[in-house]
């Protein structure tokens, strides 16, 4: 380090302070301390953000509670008889509420374990340098910003009467009557977890399909396959209104005609970036239209000295994502710069039910994008719905660049498709070709040998002539 690298260090309170500790700032103040750096963190809601509190880990915990009612019916199959069955709502959030404390702990531990400070408090920036948290004014050379998202729900008359998933995991009693707006991963995940626990579920979708952006074969089997749980999935539906009725209820307007009575409003319709009420003018940092921070390939702002990852700069929402973020700037602060970050085939799970995991490009992308390409898919029972009977079924399909054989994109519709997808994204990140994928032996019975077995592509799309 440089004299005047060191004069300046001394200058400030902090090498480094991080406001919001959830995945992504939590990991770059740890690893900052790790290496050295004097780093404050802030944070004024609950550490862990929102993957920790309301977002992936409640939600898989719910999603789990809410597969058991498949799972006593599925057992009957197998010689179980299981008795009566009876959900208790209000113990499953409380045991959540305890694994959350758990993990919030857990958290504190780790940061202060580190070495780093944490301010339970918002911290507000004054000025490129300095910021105010708690009552305190402290200073710091290096500035990272990772405050997420927050739930956004357009200006629908009777706004005031709904919640969003933020509340959805308080909520005190699973009423009668839900109804979830939206058709992205966190509509789709509670109206499965809603319709497991018990609820009539009308789930409500703009467009002509959910799951945009998804491999359209996927997303039209998950939504057959919800509706066949007995959803009331209804896409090109718009709410127009909502009203509180005297007895409590609610009675949606929908566009075009029709009403829809209710107990229960659920919005899922995208997160917005949390920039506001931080100070974010006054230090001069930029922002896009959808109020994002702007940043460069090394997560610098149009400030020198200040930083954002994660979900407040609207790229790819996801946990893993803001981690790999955070790590990477820390050690690239403080650290060995060589770890970078590739956005090419992240995967993901929609945790529906059935779910849906995802790697690299979609039909439609990589006709768009190659020309030629062959697809390869199957369709079927899984073997233990044989006995079991339930009337479910799979999808998998591989994507592969014709001239250079190399699979480009994996999407499953099944159970653990997650767990599934994981593994074949290791695959496409080394480039593997489909002649790969045919001289891996498969792991009999699996669903996920379906994927090293296939090995007839499915006929060309025929082209109408109006196309
Ligand atoms: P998404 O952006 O995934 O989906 C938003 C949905 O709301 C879309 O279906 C969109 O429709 C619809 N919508 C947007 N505006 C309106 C409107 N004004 N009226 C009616 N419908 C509207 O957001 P989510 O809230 O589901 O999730 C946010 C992000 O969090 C995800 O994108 C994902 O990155 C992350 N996440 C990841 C999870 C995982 O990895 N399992 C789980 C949960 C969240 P349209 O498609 O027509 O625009």
């Amino acid at each position: 380090m440089q004299a005047n690298e060191l004069r300046d260090m001394a200058k400030y309170t902090y090498d480094f302070f991080v406001i919001g500790a959830g995945s992504g700032g939590t990991r770059a103040a740890r690893i900052a301390a790790a290496h050295g750096a004097r780093v404050g963190v802030a944070e004024d809601l609950y550490l862990g953000g929102t993957c920790v509190n309301v977002g992936c880990v409640p939600k898989k915990l719910l999603v789990y509670a809410s597969h058991y009612a498949e799972d006593f019916e599925d057992a009957a199959g197998f010689g179980w008889s299981v008795g009566e069955r009876e959900h208790n709502w209000a113990k499953l959030i409380a045991n959540k509420d305890k694994e959350i404390a758990r993990l919030n702990g857990i958290y504190r531990r780790l940061i202060e374990g580190a070495g780093a400070k944490i301010y339970d408090a918002r911290a507000v920036l004054e000025d490129a340098n300095t910021i105010s948290v708690g009552g305190e004014r402290v200073t710091a050379q290096t500035i990272l910003i990772s405050t997420g998202g927050w739930p956004s729900v357009p200006d629908v008359p009777g706004k005031e009467h709904i919640v969003t998933s933020n509340e959805a995991f308080h909520l005190e009693t699973l009423p009668d009557r839900i109804v979830v707006v939206g058709g992205g991963y966190i509509a789709v995940e509670f109206a499965g977890i809603f319709h497991g626990l018990g609820a009539n579920v009308t789930q409500l979708y703009r467009g002509p399909m959910f799951l945009r952006g998804f491999d359209d074969d996927a997303r039209a089997f998950v939504a057959e396959e919800m509706l066949k749980k007995g959803i009331d999935l209804r896409l090109i539906t718009k709410v127009e209104a909502i009203a509180k009725q005297k007895d409590g209820s609610l009675l949606l307007d929908i566009a075009g005609g029709g009403t829809i009575e209710t107990d229960l409003v659920m919005y899922a319709t995208g997160r917005r970036p949390n920039t506001s009420g931080i100070g974010i003018e006054k230090a001069g940092v930029a922002l896009n239209e959808r109020g994002a921070v702007i940043v460069d390939k090394d997560w610098r702002t149009n400030i020198d000295n200040i930083y954002a990852i994660g979900d407040v700069t609207d790229r790819i929402q996801l946990t893993p994502v803001a981690i790999a973020e955070g790590h990477a700037l820390a050690d690239r602060l403080y650290g060995e710069p060589g770890r970078g970050v590739s956005y090419e085939f992240v995967a993901s799970t929609v945790f529906s039910q059935p779910s849906l995991g995802t790697v690299g490009l979609t039909e439609a992308e990589a006709r768009a994008r190659y020309g030629e390409v062959d697809i390869y898919k199957s369709d079927f029972k899984s073997m233990k719905h044989t006995l079991s009977g339930r009337d479910e079924r799979t999808l998998m399909k591989l994507v592969v660049e014709r001239s250079s054989d190399r699979v480009v994109g994996i999407h499953v519709v099944g159970p653990d498709a997650g767990e599934i997808i994981q593994g074949f994204a290791v695959a496409l990140k080394a480039g593997a070709t489909k002649a790969v994928f045919d001289a891996t032996i498969g792991i009999h019975p699996t669903a996920a040998e379906e994927f090293v077995t296939m090995r007839e592509p499915e006929p060309e799309p025929v082209l109408k002539a109006a196309e």
